[in-house]
């Protein structure tokens, strides 16, 4: 299951080369090219799915499996005070490359990253108002 045009099908796939961490039949684990910390990799799986929308329950159970074996080997390896799981899904959320992948970011305490949000401040109405939202 693949799409034409996907770099990461074709990376996944070995048509096109990376540093490859770990590989199975499912997944291949890379090194990401535009790292924000040493180490910073990709879970991508082998078959091409758009983001978590259309990723089947199984695979992203094996996903989140994966990501927790690969955190605890690379925090190892690299030493590293932290890890980062970060995961994109559309435009509006920072999606680039269109073919599933989670990111694996090691952080170090002086690395200088910042990955975070600025907090809005809600009212206990507007709280309420979004829970209903969410649950009703
Ligand atoms: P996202 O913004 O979540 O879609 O992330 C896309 C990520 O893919 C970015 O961190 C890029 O640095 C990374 N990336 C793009 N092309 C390649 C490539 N050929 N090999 C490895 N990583 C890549
Ligand atoms: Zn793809």
């Amino acid at each position: 299951m693949r799409e034409d045009n996907c770099i990461f099908c074709k990376i996944a796939n070995g048509d096109i080369p990376s540093k490859v961490l770990y590989e199975d039949e499912e997944f291949k684990v890379i090194l990401d090219l535009g790292p924000a910390t040493k180490g910073h990799a990709l879970i991508l799986p082998k078959n091409h799915y758009h983001n978590l929308y259309d990723l089947p329950d199984e695979t992203a159970g094996k996903v989140m499996l994966l990501a927790k074996k690969m955190t605890v080997h690379m925090t190892e390896k690299l030493k590293c005070d932290g890890f980062n799981l970060v995961q994109n899904n559309g435009e509006a959320a920072g999606q680039t490359v269109f073919h599933f992948h989670l990111h694996l970011i090691p952080r170090y305490a002086e690395d200088g990253q910042t990955l975070g949000w600025k907090p809005l401040e809600l009212s206990q109405e507007e709280l309420e108002e979004i829970k209903s939202i969410i649950i009703g």
